[in-house]
């Protein structure tokens, strides 16, 4: 059964139409890869002019994408991880992060970008533990499903379940129900690693949120929503929180802020404020 009503854009596989651009490949650009083209890069001049600041956000996911896979891998006992929406294959991806503290942990990867696909079975051509599938990730059950999801994961122990800039890519409201089928099928002792266009609802957040949606969204990709604490923390039902430290309040917190690498100098950008990340636990 389907989640979704009519399909977002980025459920319709971009293929290899070079007028259309990729959030793979936009993002991918942002983080300071080469895999892009003339449209892609398009997309990213007017974000880039709506606010300039706005690579902090594929940057502040990215960090926060690696410290909670080095957090799962290395202070917990999960040794299995489904990474929904991988994105195009950077330096440090989730397997070489995990397998890292572990080397039989087994990763799998799920997108529907072909080159996303290309680059990833050539990056996992040799690895044992690795695995790429092509599928929808806003339709759970195709997922969960999945002959190598099924071989490759078992589904009676504990397991870390990606869905890390994804969500914001759904339009519509059914973000709750995609999520709640995903996490319905994890073993109690799963974690949940989450990240999403975050509005803070503040008036000096909510513009330049407002800015980069209004790019992305009535733009050519047609995707990328910006959610309030509220419509996020909806999407993760019945999970216990982790807190990255002390200091800072339970529950979502911008990328930037979740177990930070060490002091920042430099207060973070506006951009770097409006992406959280949230890494919860199935009791
Ligand atoms: N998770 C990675 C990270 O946080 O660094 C990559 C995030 S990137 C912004 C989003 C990824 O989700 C892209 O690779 C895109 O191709 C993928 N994606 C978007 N919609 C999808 C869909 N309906 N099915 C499968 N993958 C999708």
């Amino acid at each position: 059964i389907s989640a979704t009503a009519k399909p977002s854009p980025s459920q319709v596989p971009v293929g290899v139409d070079p007028d259309r651009p990729s959030i793979a490949r936009v993002y991918d650009g942002f983080l300071g890869g080469k895999d892009n083209y003339a449209v892609d890069r398009e997309v990213m001049k007017k974000v880039l002019q709506a606010v300039p600041e706005a690579a902090d956000i594929a940057r502040g996911n990215r960090g926060f994408l690696n410290r909670a896979c080095r957090f799962l891998a290395a202070q917990t006992d999960i040794d299995q991880f489904l990474d929904c929406g991988s994105g195009l294959p950077t330096a440090e991806n989730t397997h070489q992060i995990v397998q890292r503290a572990n080397r039989d942990a087994v990763v799998v990867y799920v997108d529907n970008d072909p080159v996303v696909l290309a680059h990833g079975r050539a990056l996992l051509e040799s690895d044992e533990h690795a695995y790429i599938i092509e599928a929808d990730i806003f339709e759970p059950a195709t997922v969960l499903a999945h002959e190598t999801v099924r071989q490759r994961i078992d589904f009676s122990r504990p397991l870390a379940l990606l869905h890390v800039g994804t969500l914001h890519h759904l339009e519509g409201d059914s973000g709750a129900i995609v999520m709640k089928q995903y996490i319905d099928a994890l073993a109690p002792g799963s974690y949940v690693v989450f990240s999403h266009f975050y509005d803070p609802e503040t008036s000096e957040l909510t513009p330049v949120a407002k800015r980069i949606e209004d790019v992305l969204v009535h733009g050519p990709m047609g995707a990328g929503r910006f959610r309030s604490r509220d419509q996020i923390e909806a999407m993760l039902p019945g999970l216990e929180i982790i807190k990255p430290n002390a200091v800072t309040e339970p529950g979502l917190v911008a990328c930037y802020q979740w177990w930070p690498d060490g002091p920042m100098l430099r207060p973070p950008s506006l951009a770097a404020q409006c992406i959280a990340g949230i890494v919860a636990r199935k009791p």
